[in-house]
Protein backbone atom coordinates (compact mmCIF):
# COMPACT_ATOMS: atom_id res chain seq x y z
CA UNK A 1 0.00 0.00 0.00
CA UNK A 2 1.31 3.87 -0.62
CA UNK A 3 0.74 6.42 2.36
CA UNK A 4 -0.66 9.43 0.85
CA UNK A 5 -1.04 12.29 3.38
CA UNK A 6 -3.64 15.24 3.00
CA UNK A 7 -4.54 18.07 5.03
CA UNK A 8 -7.58 20.10 4.66
CA UNK A 9 -6.90 22.34 1.47
CA UNK A 10 -7.55 19.22 -0.10
CA UNK A 11 -11.32 19.33 0.41
CA UNK A 12 -11.28 22.39 -1.82
CA UNK A 13 -9.69 20.99 -4.38
CA UNK A 14 -10.22 18.43 -6.92
CA UNK A 15 -12.67 17.43 -10.10
CA UNK A 16 -15.97 16.89 -7.53
CA UNK A 17 -16.06 20.17 -5.57
CA UNK A 18 -19.19 21.55 -5.25
CA UNK A 19 -19.27 25.34 -6.10
CA UNK A 20 -22.54 27.24 -5.16
CA UNK A 21 -23.60 30.30 -3.13
CA UNK A 22 -23.34 27.81 -0.16
CA UNK A 23 -20.18 26.80 -1.18
CA UNK A 24 -17.85 29.35 -2.14
CA UNK A 25 -14.24 28.74 -3.83
CA UNK A 26 -11.59 28.11 -1.21
CA UNK A 27 -8.77 28.05 -3.39
CA UNK A 28 -8.46 30.16 -6.88
CA UNK A 29 -7.10 28.29 -9.97
CA UNK A 30 -3.46 28.85 -10.76
CA UNK A 31 -2.13 30.49 -14.20
CA UNK A 32 -0.15 27.41 -14.93
CA UNK A 33 -2.88 25.02 -14.64
CA UNK A 34 -5.16 26.90 -17.16
CA UNK A 35 -4.71 26.39 -20.62
CA UNK A 36 -6.85 27.88 -23.84
CA UNK A 37 -9.47 25.40 -26.01
CA UNK A 38 -10.18 25.96 -29.79
CA UNK A 39 -8.12 28.73 -29.93
CA UNK A 40 -8.02 29.16 -33.87
CA UNK A 41 -11.99 29.68 -34.12
CA UNK A 42 -12.48 32.75 -31.86
CA UNK A 43 -11.28 35.54 -31.10
CA UNK A 44 -11.20 36.06 -27.57
CA UNK A 45 -9.45 32.99 -26.35
CA UNK A 46 -11.48 30.81 -23.63
CA UNK A 47 -9.54 29.02 -20.98
CA UNK A 48 -10.26 25.93 -19.14
CA UNK A 49 -8.51 23.63 -16.53
CA UNK A 50 -5.96 21.54 -18.20
CA UNK A 51 -7.63 18.20 -17.95
CA UNK A 52 -11.24 19.79 -18.69
CA UNK A 53 -9.84 21.12 -21.62
CA UNK A 54 -7.97 17.67 -23.01
CA UNK A 55 -11.06 16.14 -22.45
CA UNK A 56 -13.03 18.76 -24.27
CA UNK A 57 -10.91 19.01 -27.52
CA UNK A 58 -11.39 14.87 -27.38
CA UNK A 59 -14.94 15.00 -27.56
CA UNK A 60 -14.76 17.58 -30.32
CA UNK A 61 -12.28 15.52 -31.91
CA UNK A 62 -14.72 12.41 -32.54
CA UNK A 63 -17.43 14.59 -33.07
CA UNK A 64 -15.59 15.97 -36.00
CA UNK A 65 -17.85 19.05 -35.22
CA UNK A 66 -15.73 21.71 -35.97
CA UNK A 67 -16.57 25.31 -35.75
CA UNK A 68 -20.34 23.65 -35.32
CA UNK A 69 -19.60 24.05 -31.35
CA UNK A 70 -18.21 27.32 -30.07
CA UNK A 71 -16.83 27.61 -26.36
CA UNK A 72 -18.43 30.93 -25.52
CA UNK A 73 -16.89 31.41 -21.60
CA UNK A 74 -14.59 29.09 -19.80
CA UNK A 75 -12.55 30.01 -16.93
CA UNK A 76 -13.73 33.86 -14.87
CA UNK A 77 -11.31 35.54 -12.69
CA UNK A 78 -13.30 36.53 -9.55
CA UNK A 79 -12.92 40.45 -11.24
CA UNK A 80 -14.40 39.28 -14.36
CA UNK A 81 -17.41 37.36 -12.72
CA UNK A 82 -17.80 40.37 -10.71
CA UNK A 83 -17.97 42.38 -14.44
CA UNK A 84 -20.05 40.34 -15.68
CA UNK A 85 -22.57 40.32 -12.90
CA UNK A 86 -22.67 44.15 -12.52
CA UNK A 87 -22.92 44.46 -16.30
CA UNK A 88 -26.03 42.06 -16.48
CA UNK A 89 -27.65 43.57 -13.34
CA UNK A 90 -27.53 47.07 -15.50
CA UNK A 91 -29.00 45.43 -18.74
CA UNK A 92 -30.75 42.64 -17.72
CA UNK A 93 -31.97 43.54 -13.67
CA UNK A 94 -31.68 42.15 -10.62
CA UNK A 95 -34.41 39.12 -11.50
CA UNK A 96 -32.48 37.61 -14.51
CA UNK A 97 -29.47 37.71 -13.26
CA UNK A 98 -29.83 36.32 -10.08
CA UNK A 99 -31.27 33.18 -12.18
CA UNK A 100 -28.59 32.87 -14.64
CA UNK A 101 -25.29 34.67 -13.46
CA UNK A 102 -23.77 33.31 -9.93
CA UNK A 103 -22.47 35.46 -7.45
CA UNK A 104 -19.01 36.26 -7.80
CA UNK A 105 -16.86 34.19 -5.83
CA UNK A 106 -19.56 31.09 -6.45
CA UNK A 107 -19.40 30.78 -9.72
CA UNK A 108 -17.60 27.89 -11.55
CA UNK A 109 -16.74 29.71 -14.01
CA UNK A 110 -13.95 30.71 -11.65
CA UNK A 111 -12.32 26.74 -10.85
CA UNK A 112 -11.95 26.07 -14.75
CA UNK A 113 -14.01 23.31 -14.84
CA UNK A 114 -16.96 24.67 -16.62
CA UNK A 115 -17.47 25.91 -19.77
CA UNK A 116 -20.78 27.28 -21.74
CA UNK A 117 -20.80 25.86 -25.03
CA UNK A 118 -23.21 27.05 -28.19
CA UNK A 119 -24.09 25.64 -31.33
CA UNK A 120 -22.20 28.33 -34.06
CA UNK A 121 -24.47 31.05 -35.65
CA UNK A 122 -24.12 34.52 -36.44
CA UNK A 123 -25.22 36.05 -33.21
CA UNK A 124 -24.35 34.04 -30.17
CA UNK A 125 -25.92 35.37 -27.06
CA UNK A 126 -23.17 35.70 -24.25
CA UNK A 127 -25.04 34.63 -21.13
CA UNK A 128 -27.94 32.56 -22.47
CA UNK A 129 -26.36 30.62 -26.01
CA UNK A 130 -28.08 28.48 -27.50
CA UNK A 131 -27.23 24.70 -27.48
CA UNK A 132 -30.06 22.60 -28.31
CA UNK A 133 -30.50 18.77 -27.24
CA UNK A 134 -30.63 17.84 -31.05
CA UNK A 135 -28.14 17.76 -33.76
CA UNK A 136 -24.61 18.14 -33.15
CA UNK A 137 -24.96 19.50 -29.82
CA UNK A 138 -26.99 16.20 -28.88
CA UNK A 139 -24.47 13.97 -29.89
CA UNK A 140 -21.88 16.50 -27.89
CA UNK A 141 -24.28 15.71 -24.82
CA UNK A 142 -23.84 11.97 -25.03
CA UNK A 143 -20.28 11.25 -25.69
CA UNK A 144 -19.32 14.72 -22.79
CA UNK A 145 -20.33 12.17 -19.71
CA UNK A 146 -17.73 9.74 -21.23
CA UNK A 147 -15.24 11.78 -20.86
CA UNK A 148 -16.58 13.99 -17.31
CA UNK A 149 -18.66 16.46 -18.18
CA UNK A 150 -22.08 16.99 -16.75
CA UNK A 151 -25.08 19.47 -17.65
CA UNK A 152 -24.75 21.26 -14.50
CA UNK A 153 -28.17 23.05 -14.13
CA UNK A 154 -30.91 20.69 -15.36
CA UNK A 155 -34.61 21.56 -15.91
CA UNK A 156 -36.53 20.84 -12.94
CA UNK A 157 -33.49 20.68 -10.13
CA UNK A 158 -33.67 24.83 -9.99
CA UNK A 159 -34.52 24.21 -6.22
CA UNK A 160 -31.50 22.39 -5.38
CA UNK A 161 -28.71 24.25 -8.09
CA UNK A 162 -30.37 27.24 -7.11
CA UNK A 163 -29.67 28.25 -10.66
CA UNK A 164 -31.83 28.63 -13.47
CA UNK A 165 -32.03 25.50 -16.56
CA UNK A 166 -28.97 26.29 -18.98
CA UNK A 167 -28.84 23.77 -21.36
CA UNK A 168 -25.26 25.10 -22.29
CA UNK A 169 -23.25 25.17 -19.00
CA UNK A 170 -21.64 21.80 -18.36
CA UNK A 171 -19.14 21.12 -15.71
CA UNK A 172 -16.47 19.10 -15.79
CA UNK A 173 -16.53 16.39 -12.83
CA UNK A 174 -14.45 13.68 -14.20
CA UNK A 175 -14.94 9.75 -15.22
CA UNK A 176 -16.65 7.65 -14.24
CA UNK A 177 -18.27 10.40 -11.90
CA UNK A 178 -20.61 11.89 -14.66
CA UNK A 179 -21.57 8.82 -15.98
CA UNK A 180 -22.60 7.83 -12.45
CA UNK A 181 -24.45 11.09 -11.79
CA UNK A 182 -26.43 10.54 -15.02
CA UNK A 183 -27.40 6.96 -14.03
CA UNK A 184 -28.67 8.02 -10.62
CA UNK A 185 -30.23 11.39 -11.99
CA UNK A 186 -28.21 13.51 -9.28
CA UNK A 187 -26.99 17.18 -9.90
CA UNK A 188 -23.44 17.58 -8.19
CA UNK A 189 -25.67 19.22 -5.03
CA UNK A 190 -27.12 16.11 -4.63
CA UNK A 191 -24.12 13.40 -5.45
CA UNK A 192 -21.87 15.31 -3.03
CA UNK A 193 -24.45 13.90 -0.28
CA UNK A 194 -24.61 10.53 -2.55
CA UNK A 195 -21.60 9.72 -1.77
CA UNK A 196 -21.23 10.33 2.02
CA UNK A 197 -23.28 7.67 2.30
CA UNK A 198 -20.13 5.31 1.04
CA UNK A 199 -17.59 6.21 3.96
CA UNK A 200 -14.35 4.73 4.12
CA UNK A 201 -14.93 2.31 6.69
CA UNK A 202 -17.97 0.99 5.84
CA UNK A 203 -19.24 -0.07 2.14
CA UNK A 204 -17.68 1.67 -0.70
CA UNK A 205 -19.44 2.61 -4.22
CA UNK A 206 -18.52 -0.08 -6.58
CA UNK A 207 -19.18 0.81 -10.32
CA UNK A 208 -18.32 -1.17 -13.81
CA UNK A 209 -18.76 0.61 -16.96
CA UNK A 210 -17.73 -0.26 -20.27
CA UNK A 211 -14.73 -3.19 -19.06
CA UNK A 212 -13.77 -0.52 -15.98
CA UNK A 213 -14.55 -1.30 -12.61
CA UNK A 214 -14.34 1.50 -10.16
CA UNK A 215 -14.43 1.83 -6.14
CA UNK A 216 -14.99 5.07 -4.47
CA UNK A 217 -15.05 6.34 -0.89
CA UNK A 218 -15.76 9.19 0.84
CA UNK A 219 -13.18 10.65 3.85
CA UNK A 220 -14.41 13.40 6.37
CA UNK A 221 -11.42 16.09 6.36
CA UNK A 222 -11.72 18.86 9.05
CA UNK A 223 -9.68 22.54 8.44
CA UNK A 224 -7.00 21.55 10.66
CA UNK A 225 -6.86 17.63 10.08
CA UNK A 226 -4.01 15.69 8.67
CA UNK A 227 -5.47 12.32 7.51
CA UNK A 228 -3.22 9.35 6.34
CA UNK A 229 -4.80 7.00 3.84
CA UNK A 230 -3.05 3.96 2.16
CA UNK A 231 -4.10 3.27 -1.83
CA UNK A 232 -3.51 0.17 -3.02
CA UNK A 233 0.13 0.19 -4.93
CA UNK A 234 0.04 0.01 -9.11
CA UNK A 235 -3.54 1.23 -10.24
CA UNK A 236 -4.46 4.76 -10.97
CA UNK A 237 -6.70 6.87 -8.68
CA UNK A 238 -7.89 10.41 -8.09
CA UNK A 239 -8.28 12.41 -4.91
CA UNK A 240 -10.95 14.97 -4.80
CA UNK A 241 -12.54 17.70 -1.94
CA UNK A 242 -16.32 18.17 -1.67
CA UNK A 243 -15.65 22.02 -1.19
CA UNK A 244 -17.84 20.92 1.89
CA UNK A 245 -16.75 18.46 4.28
CA UNK A 246 -14.33 15.55 2.67
CA UNK A 247 -12.77 14.22 0.03
CA UNK A 248 -13.46 11.38 -2.40
CA UNK A 249 -11.26 8.71 -3.56
CA UNK A 250 -11.63 7.02 -6.79
CA UNK A 251 -9.99 3.86 -7.14
CA UNK A 252 -9.94 2.47 -10.80
CA UNK A 253 -9.98 -1.28 -10.00
CA UNK A 254 -9.26 -3.34 -13.01
CA UNK A 255 -9.66 -2.88 -17.02
ZN1 LIG B 1 -21.83 28.92 -17.46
Amino acid sequence: MKPLELNGDAVGKGNLILVNPSHPIRNEITKERLVPVSKETIQTPVFLEKQSARMLSEIISILNSGDRITPVSGFRSLTEQIEIYNTSLAENGEAFTKKYVAIPGCSEHQTGLAIDLAENSGNIDFICPDFPYTGICGDFRKLALRYGFIERYPEGREEITKISHEPWHFRYVGYPHSVIMNENDLTLEEYADFLKGFPEDGKHLCFSYENNQFEIYYLPVAAEDIIHIAVPEGIPYQVSGNNKDGIVMTLWRAQ
